[in-house]
C-alpha cells in the first residue's frame, strides 16, 4: 500500500511506539515515507526497539535524522505537554496502553492510570497544540486513537461487532480502553479536536511480547513446557495479521473522516483450541520431535469473566476507504511461527529483561492504592 500523507506533513508522533503494533507502524513509516518519527513511550516491560534499530541497520534509513525516542510516561501531564511542544507533530497516533487482559485482572488501577488518565493527558496536550497551529497546519492535523473490539463485550450468537455496536466492556482492560475511547470522542464533539478512531480485533505477527496467546504458545511448545488452554478452549477470536492492521490504521488516518470510527478485522475467527493446535502442528513440521507438541496442551481454570467470542464486521472501512486484509490466518501464522523459530534469542532477551517467563497471570488481585 502506498502512503500519501498531505504534502505539508513533516512530523508524526506515535505513542506506544516501542510496543508490538506501534513499532510495526514506525517501521512502515520509516520505510515508506520521509517523515520524522517521534516515538513517545514510557518503555515498560513489553517495550523493545530492536525491530526499529534492525530495520535501520539493514537499510539506508538515517535513524539519527528520522527517528527520535521521547521516553515519557503519559501519566505525567507536564512532560506530555513539553513532548508535544518539542515534537510539534502534524499527526499523532495513540497506541500507548497497558494491553494484557490477565494483567488488568491483577492490577486494574494501573490500567485506569495508563489507559484512561494517560489518554486524557495526551488529548489535552494535543488540543492545546492544535489550537495554536497556523491555519494550514491546523487543517491537516489529526489524532488517531487505536482501540480494540474488546470494548464491545462478548458475542454469543453469529452476530458481529460494528461501529454501531453498543459499548459493553467486561474486563478491566476493556473498560479502560472504552473509557479512553469515550474521552477521545468527546474531545472531538465538544472541542473540535480532529480525531479518527479504529477498533480492531486480535493482532499477531513478529516482535510480539511473549505473554500474548500466539507467542506464548510458541515459546511453551519450543521449550517442551505444558501449554495452558483456558476453560474448554472454545473461546473465539478474530485474528488480524499486524501488517494488515497497520495498513488499516494508515488508510483511516489519511483518508478517513474526522470524528468517525472504523472497525478493522480480517474475518478469521478461530477458537483458542484451533489456534494452539495449529501452532503445535507447525512446530512439529518445522522442528520435528518424537512426540507431537499437542501432547503438551493442558486445560486450566478459565480466565475470570472470559469473553466468549469476538468478531468484527469491517465493511465500513472496506467500502468507504478501500481497505482489504492481505493475510489469511494460515499464511500469517506460518510466517509468525517461522519468525519466532529464527528469533529464539530475542524472546529469551525480552523475557530476561522483563523477568517474565510465561507463568500464569490474572489469578490474583492487587488492592488499588
Ligand atoms: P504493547 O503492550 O505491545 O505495547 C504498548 C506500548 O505502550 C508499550 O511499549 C508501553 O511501554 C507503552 N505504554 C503503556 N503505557 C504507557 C504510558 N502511560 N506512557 C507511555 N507509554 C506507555 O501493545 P500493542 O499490542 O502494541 O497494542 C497497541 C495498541 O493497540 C493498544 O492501545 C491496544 O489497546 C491496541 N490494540 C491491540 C490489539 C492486540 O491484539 N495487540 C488489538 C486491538 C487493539
Amino acid at each position: 500500500m502506498s502512503i500519501c500523507f498531505p504534502i505539508s506533513t513533516n512530523r508524526v508522533l506515535i505513542t506506544g511506539g516501542a510496543g508490538f503494533i506501534g513499532s510495526a507502524l514506525i517501521r512502515k513509516l520509516l520505510k515508506d515515507t520521509s517523515l520524522t518519527i517521534f516515538n513517545l513511550d514510557k518503555l515498560g516491560y513489553a517495550s523493545d526497539q530492536n525491530s526499529i534499530y534492525d530495520l535501520c541497520r539493514s537499510s539506508s534509513i538515517d535513524i539519527k535524522k528520522r527517528y527520535k525516542l521521547l521516553k515519557v510516561d503519559l501519566r505525567n501531564k507536564d512532560k506530555i505537554r513539553t513532548a508535544i511542544q518539542h515534537s510539534d507533530p502534524d499527526f499523532v497516533f495513540n497506541l500507548a496502553a497497558e494491553t494484557h487482559v490477565d494483567r488488568s485482572i491483577e492490577d486494574p488501577f494501573s490500567f485506569f492510570e495508563n489507559n484512561v488518565y494517560g489518554t486524557f493527558n495526551l488529548i489535552e496536550a494535543c488540543l492545546e497544540h492544535w489550537e495554536k497551529l497556523p491555519t494550514e497546519r491546523k487543517a491537516i492535523f489529526r489524532v488517531h486513537h487505536i482501540s480494540t473490539d474488546e470494548v464491545y463485550g462478548s458475542l454469543k450468537d453469529k452476530s458481529m461487532f460494528s461501529e454501531k455496536s453498543p459499548y459493553n466492556p467486561r474486563s478491566p482492560y476493556a473498560a479502560s480502553k472504552a473509557a479512553s475511547d469515550h474521552f477521545v470522542r468527546a474531545w472531538n464533539t465538544t472541542y473540535g479536536l480532529p480525531i479518527i478512531k479504529t477498533n480492531c480485533s486480535n493482532n499477531y505477527g513478529p516482535w510480539q511480547y511473549p505473554e500474548k496467546l500466539i507467542p506464548l504458545v510458541i515459546q511453551k511448545a519450543l521449550n517442551n513446557q505444558s501449554i495452558p488452554l483456558y476453560g474448554d478452549g472454545n473461546n473465539i477470536r478474530d485474528w488480524l495479521y499486524v501488517d494488515d492492521h497497520i495498513n488499516g490504521i494508515l488508510i483511516a488516518a489519511i483518508k478517513g473522516k474526522i470524528g468517525q470510527t472504523y472497525c478493522i478485522g480480517a474475518n478469521q475467527e478461530k477458537t483458542n483450541k484451533e489456534v494452539v493446535i495449529a501452532i503445535c502442528n507447525l512446530i512439529d513440521e518445522y522442528k520435528p520431535t518424537k512426540f507431537s507438541r499437542k501432547n503438551l496442551i493442558t486445560y486450566v481454570e478459565d480466565r475470570s469473566g472470559h469473553d466468549k467470542r469476538y468478531a468484527i464486521d469491517s465493511s465500513k472501512i472496506k467500502k468507504e476507504l478501500n481497505w482489504e486484509p492481505s493475510y489469511d490466518f494460515n499464511t500469517g501464522l506460518k510466517k509468525t511461527v517461522k519468525w519466532y523459530l529464527k528469533n529464539v534469542e530475542w524472546c529469551q532477551n525480552v523475557q530476561k529483561k522483563s523477568k517474565y517467563f510465561g507463568e500464569r497471570l490474572g489469578i490474583s488481585r492487587k488492592l488499588s492504592p
